[in-house]
Parts: C-alpha cells; structure tokens; sequence
C-alpha cells in the first residue's frame, strides 16, 4: 500500500519528513488541513517501533486536530509534529533546536506545542528557530502548560456525559482513569473535588503513587483497567485504548477522557452504542488544550475567552448527541460528518 491509499493519509495537504545526523533527530509533520487557518498541534516524542508506525500515528493526531479544531470554532487548521525517540532518553536541546528548524523549514503553514513527551522547557529551545511555536512558558503572551485547561473541559465532559447516561451527579460515580499523567492527574483532581471515586492505572509507578495518595484512587495493573467495576472509563494515555480486545471488557455506560484517538477505528464507535455505552468523542471533549494555546498562537484572547470556549465544550456534545440521537448514528460518526462539513470536506 502506498502512502496516498493508506487509511490514515485521508486527504492530507502535505507530510514532511526531516532527519538531523548531529542530534539524532527524526521527525514527521503531518498537515492535514489549512483550510480554517494554520495547521495548528502539538509535538509527540515516542519511541515507535519503526517509521511506519510514527507515520500512522503523525497522520492519525493530525486529522484530529483539524477536527478539534473546526469543532471548537477555532481559525485554525490541523497539523501534528512526532519525534521518533524515548523522550526520558533521547531528549536535549540541540535536537529541539533542530525540531525547531524543521517546523520553521514548513514556512507557517504548521504551528507547534507540546504533546506526550515534550514539556514547554522543550519547546523554549525550539523556539530560537522559529517563531511558529506556542505552549511556552515564562515570556509574555505565553499560555504555559495547557493540561489543566485540557482536564477542565475533560471533566465538564465527564459531569455532562454522566448527567445524560446515569441521570445523576458525580458524587459516587466511579471513574476509571487509563493514565495520570499531565491530563489525567488534574483530571483526578478534579473527579475527586466531585466525589467521585477513582480506579486509575499508568505504566509509571511514580506518577500512579502520587495520584493515589492524593485522591486516595485505588491502583490497578494496566492491563485490568478495562474490567474496572466503574461507570465512567475516561482513556488518558495513548490512543486505541477501545479497540476489539478491550471494547467487550467495559463495563463502564459512558466512555470520555482526554486522549487522542480513543477509538482503534473508526467502526468503534457504533459498537460503543450498541453497547449502550454513551462516548463523548475524543477530539471534542479534550479541546481545551488547544483552546488555551489558540490564544497565544493567535494573539487574539485571554482568560475570559478561553473560558468561554470550554464552556462551548458541553454544548457541542450535546449537539452531537441529539443529532445521534435523532439520526439512529453513533456519536463518533455524527462528529466525524459534523467536522469535515466545518472543514469543508463533507
Ligand atoms: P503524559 O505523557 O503526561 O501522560 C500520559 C500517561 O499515560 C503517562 O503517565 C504514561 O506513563 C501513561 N501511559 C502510557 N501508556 C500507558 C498504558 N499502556 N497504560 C497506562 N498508562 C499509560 O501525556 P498527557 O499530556 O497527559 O496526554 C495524555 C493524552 O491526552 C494523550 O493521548 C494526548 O495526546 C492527549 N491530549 C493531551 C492534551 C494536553 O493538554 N496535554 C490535550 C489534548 C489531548
């Protein structure tokens, strides 16, 4: 299969790719579409098991993000920058120096931040090469670390969802986290302010213990995450965390966390429904990040706007699912039309 008829490659304006012998840097940048505005998402560095697999996954991120971006009325296009590399070995500043020639060599038509592996110090060294780069830390108009505003419009999905499908507050709801890292920890945080109790999982052991002792979340294995007795199951980590293997597992009504690309594929979706499962679509529920960075990007907002935005988050859902609703289509297909109809792809 050639890169034009794979799955993944859907349209996209242009991919890139850049190699730097002296830092070891290997890098793909994925536009999938300028149509609203710059291609705009952040950076992943993940050690993938070969180029294929960072191809998927450059392209996978970065149609979503032009989902994202359309379905929270940002002037933004979508775009996703990966790094092939262990972010806890790998890393230094050379080779963000170089990533940041790279993203300077694609002219503006991608805009970078942060993602899983790459932290707003990373992104400060890409920065002395270019100036299409947000998520920054420490200089004016800087939107810092967009997590917690990610988490935030996370957990206004999660109450929402829960009100929808159990007719009831979080208070003693159970919450299945799959990952507390940047998202998942706040996201944590912020369930048990509601009273809500946590069953969580990560691969790394410190991240897990520190969660626990603060929201008093009982741990498991990540493999029996998707056997959780919970009603919520909210996928933090990686995406394909619904998949064949793990969607017959759930016992959970509604499905809604803030990773990218929950679903393994697309026809996911409408087995979740079948399911009776309510899914609150990834790329919708987990805007608030790129909502906070849009400011900066932009120059166009503050707190005030940003705020107004998240709150637009629940809305949107809702929108989403009484058109299911009244058309017999899951969640995820009706987000899937609404968004290419606002890019202009319908
Ligand atoms: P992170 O790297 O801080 O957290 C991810 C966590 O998942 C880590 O603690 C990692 O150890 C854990 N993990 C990885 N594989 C796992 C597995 N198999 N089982 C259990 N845990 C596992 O990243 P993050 O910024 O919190 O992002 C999490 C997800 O949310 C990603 O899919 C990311 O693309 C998405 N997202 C993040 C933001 C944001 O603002 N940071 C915005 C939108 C979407």
């Amino acid at each position: 299969m050639t890169l034009f008829d794979s799955p993944a490659f859907e349209g996209h304006e242009g991919v890139h790719a850049f190699s730097d012998e002296k830092t070891g840097l290997k890098c793909i940048i994925a536009v999938h579409s300028t149509a609203r505005g710059p291609a705009a998402g952040g950076c992943r560095m993940w050690a993938y098991p070969d180029a294929d697999a960072a191809l998927t996954d450059a392209l996978r991120l970065s149609r979503a993000m032009s989902y994202k971006n359309a379905m929270a009325d940002l002037e933004l296009g979508g775009g996703k920058a990966v790094i092939i590399g262990d972010s806890r070995r790998h890393k230094s500043p050379a080779l963000f120096e170089a990533f940041g020639r790279a993203v300077e060599d694609v002219a503006g038509k991608y805009w970078t931040a942060e993602d899983v592996g790459v932290s707003p110090a990373d992104l400060m060294h890409a920065r002395k090469h270019t100036r299409y780069v947000a998520g920054l830390e420490g200089h004016p108009g800087a939107s810092g670390d967009p997590s917690p505003v990610t988490a935030e419009g996370v957990f206004r999905g999660i109450e929402l969802s829960v009100r929808r499908r159990l007719n009831r507050s979080l208070d003693g709801v159970t919450v299945a986290i799959q990952g507390v890292g940047h998202v998942g920890a706040y996201l944590a945080e912020k369930l048990h302010a509601a009273g809500a109790k946590l069953i969580i999982t990560d691969v790394n052991e410190d991240a897990l213990h520190h969660v626990a002792a603060a929201t008093g979340a009982k741990i498991v294995t990540p493999g029996t995450i998707f056997d959780a007795d919970a009603e919520v199951f909210a996928p933090c980590a990686m995406g394909g965390a619904i998949n064949a293997e793990t969607l017959p597992r759930l016992k959970a009504k509604v499905v809604a966390g803030g990773a990218n690309n929950q679903l393994a594929q697309r026809g996911h979706g409408q087995a979740l429904a079948a399911r009776g499962i309510l899914y609150a679509p990834d790329y919708v529920i987990n805007a608030g990040g790129i909502i906070n960075v849009c400011t900066e990007y932009l120059g166009d907002g503050d707190a005030s706007l940003v705020r107004r935005r998240i709150e637009g988050i629940p809305v949107r859902l809702e929108q989403i699912w009484r058109e299911g609703s009244e058309t017999g289509r899951d969640p995820a297909a009706v987000a899937d039309a609404m968004a290419q109809r606002l890019i202009g792809r319908a």
